[in-house]
């Protein structure tokens, strides 16, 4: 039997159906629709309060959901957040970089990246070490590793951040506007370690408003207005020629 390796007959990586959220009245999720294969990269747009967060912080659990299912990597999260066994897993599995870099403050570099394949995932110490020495030198921070977070810049501290999820070898990596908090002159270092991170081949699903970024390194965009996805195409096609009126509105206002 030959075996058909072409992206869209591949198991997908995620698979949202008919999500929908709420916060108490507010209906923040109606009827997500989203399936991601690997080794996608998936960037998501909209304006601020659409739910881009709350999308991405269903995937890996952050966020309950009332209707609807999501399958990451084949374990199940039920609405009302009935699925604590998937839920483990899928933390383990799904690596995630904030705005806010959500360091450890009182941890040396070194071991906010070291810390956490030695508690979750039973590494030895020396093991950790040399996997976390190494994603620091692949994210171009290696000579940072004994100092503090708060003595490094924004922009090194968003590049431990990407190390530190790395160090878990997540099947997935979820980014939530990971440059907005930078200073302008420090988003292009965080997008290199992105961008790199995506030519390797990572499943990535990014929250960004950096269009320049989304129509180099996506594979798809995602516009998402209200609480749906209005549109999803090739990043050629849907900044170039958007089909509906909102995500034309929405590009005319950020391109
Ligand atoms: P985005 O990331 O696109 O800016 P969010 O997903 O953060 O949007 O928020 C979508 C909507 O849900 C907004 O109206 C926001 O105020 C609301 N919201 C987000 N988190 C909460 C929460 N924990 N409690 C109540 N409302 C929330
Ligand atoms: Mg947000």
């Amino acid at each position: 039997m030959t075996q058909d390796n072409s992206p869209s007959s591949a198991e997908p990586i995620v698979h949202m159906a008919k999500v929908n959220k709420s916060f108490g009245d507010l209906h923040v999720l109606k009827d997500i629709d989203l399936t991601i294969q690997p080794g996608e990269v998936v960037v998501v747009i909209g304006a601020s309060g659409s739910g881009k967060s709350t999308l991405i912080r269903c995937i890996n659990g952050l966020e309950e959901f009332q209707h609807g299912h999501i399958e990451v990597d084949g374990n199940e999260l039920l609405p009302n957040g009935r699925s604590s066994r998937a839920l483990q897993r899928i933390r383990t599995e799904v690596g995630m970089v904030f705005q806010q870099f959500n360091l450890f403050p009182h941890l040396s570099v070194l071991d906010n990246v070291s810390l956490a394949p030695m508690k979750v995932r039973g590494w030895s110490r020396t093991d950790a070490v040399e996997t976390a020495e190494r994603l620091l030198e692949r994210v171009g921070i290696a000579d940072q590793a004994r100092k503090y977070p708060s003595q490094l810049s924004g922009g090194q501290q968003q590049r431990v951040a990407l190390a530190r999820a790395l160090a878990m070898e997540p099947r997935l990596m979820l980014f939530d506007e990971p440059t907005s908090a930078l200073d302008p002159e420090m988003i292009g270092e965080v997008l290199d370690a992105m961008r790199e991170l995506a030519r390797e081949g990572m499943t990535m699903v990014v929250v960004t408003h950096e269009m320049g970024f989304a129509r180099e390194v996506a594979d798809r965009v995602v516009y998402i207005h209200k609480g749906e996805i209005v549109e999803q195409a090739a990043p050629d096609v849907l900044f170039d020629s958007p089909q509906h009126e909102r995500t034309q509105n929405f590009l005319s206002r950020v391109l």
